[in-house]
């Protein structure tokens, strides 16, 4: 399953992942999060890594991993937080 961050910043940014390796979905938000911060790490993009860490990712619409899993694509929101 697609993940995309919707932020201003980092806005596009997507990782695939099994939905059903995770317990909650902000443990989802939270692991793209994750895999953002060590993208921009591994390039040596330190300032905007710390950006990256300030975000507060969340899915929002749905409450359980059940709850998406028919979806292709699920954006992972930092605007309305
Ligand atoms: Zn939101």
């Amino acid at each position: 399953m697609l993940f995309v961050i919707s932020a201003r910043l980092f806005h596009g940014y997507r990782v695939v992942l099994n939905p059903l390796r995770f317990v909650t979905l902000q443990d989802i938000a939270h692991t793209v999060q994750e895999h953002l911060i060590h993208f921009l790490e591994t390039n040596n993009l330190q300032i905007l890594a710390e950006q990256a860490r300030t975000m507060n990712l969340h899915i929002h619409g749905y409450d359980t991993i059940q709850d998406i899993r028919e979806l292709q694509t699920v954006y992972v929101c930092d605007h309305c937080s």
